[in-house]
């Protein structure tokens, strides 16, 4: 397989990846949405409300949960969308291996030290994130628990600064609608 191509090309090669890595899985919402719709709207974000257009970063958006959660090697993704692709999923990728709340803590200590690339798809990871939970509460979930992945969220996003100027407000503005 190649990495060449256009744009138009590449995007479509990656959503169809992505798709296909995803197919069996499900969102949290009651609704149990098809999870690829977070990884396409985690690009749209960047591309219609950030103002992306480094095909890279709406790559490893696409592609930013396939390693974590689906049957994917960071070999694959070099070998099929190269080396920059590959090392901003890399940056965006939990280690599994540490039990979840060390997981969340680490995400709060190491974003600051990531890329700009890498911090524009945390920051619309985030913020779609919590966009979903605001339109349905995750199944099985209290508005506890909803609270505290929004205080933990900010946790995270308050570490980068001077990033994407609508993506922090837009953060700023949802924290706020909780009075968060
Ligand atoms: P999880 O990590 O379990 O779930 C949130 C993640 O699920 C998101 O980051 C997102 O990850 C993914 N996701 C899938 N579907 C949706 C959706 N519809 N809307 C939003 N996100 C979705 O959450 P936490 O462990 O962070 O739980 C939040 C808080 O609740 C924690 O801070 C913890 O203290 C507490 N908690 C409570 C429990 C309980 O009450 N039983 C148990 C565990 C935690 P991605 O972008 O990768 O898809
Ligand atoms: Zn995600």
């Amino acid at each position: 397989m190649s990495i060449e191509g256009n744009d138009l090309q590449l995007l479509i090669k990656t959503a169809d990846f992505a798709a296909k890595k995803h197919s069996f899985q499900r969102r949290k919402d009651p609704q149990k949405s098809p999870y690829i719709n977070h990884p396409i709207g985690v690009a749209n974000i960047l591309a219609q409300e950030a103002g992306v257009t480094d095909i890279s970063v709406l790559q490893a958006a696409i592609l930013h949960d396939t390693v974590e959660d689906t049957e994917t090697s960071f070999e694959e993704l070099t070998l099929i969308f190269g080396q920059k692709v590959c090392g901003i999923v890399k940056e965006c990728t939990d280690d599994k291996t540490l039990p979840k709340a060390e997981r969340k803590e680490k995400q709060v200590e190491t974003v600051s030290k990531k890329s700009r690339e890498a911090k524009l798809v945390k920051l619309a990871d985030k913020l779609y994130n919590l966009r979903d939970m605001n339109r349905a509460t995750p199944e099985r979930w209290s508005e506890d628990r909803v609270r505290e992945y929004f205080i933990w969220a900010k946790r995270v996003t308050g570490q980068i600064e001077g990033v994407n100027e609508t993506l922090e407000k837009e953060l700023k503005d949802i924290y706020a609608s909780r009075n968060i």
